[in-house]
């Protein structure tokens, strides 16, 4: 029996080093979703791995099916974000969204999309794109892909979609208008430019879910109401959250 051989290319989301020279890597690949693969000697310098098979290193895959994860055969690499680690908010930001990814994408099955996002993700943290931007797209749109979609079309109780300020409920993942919100004991947390910027980030097409802006304060707004979301859907708390958010508020 010959054992199958698999090109993929793929997104290293972690690294754990296991004696002294392997690393056991969890890559985001387009057709198999999220996998495990041990890259035998790859922490030595002059292994043909090194290069390819590090933290955030997009490459390109040859791996064998072994008992229990694949074996990196060779990697080769495309793009490996160097520029992640020009700062320490960009670096953790970057941590923590494949720690998401490597939550909320499928196993065993395609990932297209989210492999597109997240990559798309890390190269606009490397031009210096705003984080709580980047951060707030990253997450609502995994989780929409995910399944974890708010419907932010209009208000779940009466209906309207327009007006003086939204409550965006975090539980039910709906909205309610101002004067329903009032009713139900709610006070409105986003603004009308927010609520839009929202909408665009949920129902615009994947080319375009980054285009659009937003003052400072209310994309830091954005970020903390879409973590607050994540974790209340997810039910999990993030290791790399904690951090991000120290460096990140
Ligand atoms: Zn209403």
């Amino acid at each position: 029996m010959t054992t199958r051989q698999i090109k993929t290319k793929g997104i290293v989301l972690r690294e754990v080093k296991t004696g002294e020279s392997d690393r056991i890597l969890t890559i985001l690949t387009p057709a198999l979703g999220v996998i495990s693969a041990s890259a035998k000697g790859s922490q030595r310098l002059k292994s043909k791995l090194f290069a390819a098979t590090g933290l955030f290193c997009y490459s390109e895959f040859i791996l064998f099916e072994g008992k229990t994860m694949y074996l990196v055969d060779e990697a080769t690499p495309i793009e490996v974000f160097f520029d992640l680690r020009a700062s320490v908010e960009g670096m953790s930001l970057a941590v923590y969204l494949a720690e998401l990814m490597g939550t909320l994408a499928p196993e065993g099955e395609s990932a297209q999309q989210q492999l597109r996002l997240l990559l798309n993700s890390l190269a606009l943290i490397c031009r210096k794109r705003n984080l709580y931007q980047v951060k707030v797209v990253c997450e609502l749109r995994a989780l929409s892909q995910a399944g974890y979609m708010p419907d932010l079309v209009a208000c779940q109780s009466c209906g309207g979609y327009e007006g003086e300020g939204f409550f965006f409920d975090l539980v039910q993942g709906g909205l309610l208008c101002a004067d329903c919100a009032a009713r139900a004991g709610h006070r409105p947390n986003l603004t009308d430019s927010q609520l839009a910027a929202m909408r665009h980030i949920l129902y615009s097409e994947d080319e375009k879910v980054f285009g659009f802006t937003l003052s400072e304060p209310s994309l830091k707004h954005l970020s903390a109401l879409s973590t607050q979301y994540v974790v209340q859907q997810l039910d999990h708390r993030f290791k790399s959250l904690d951090f991000l958010q120290s460096v990140l508020p």
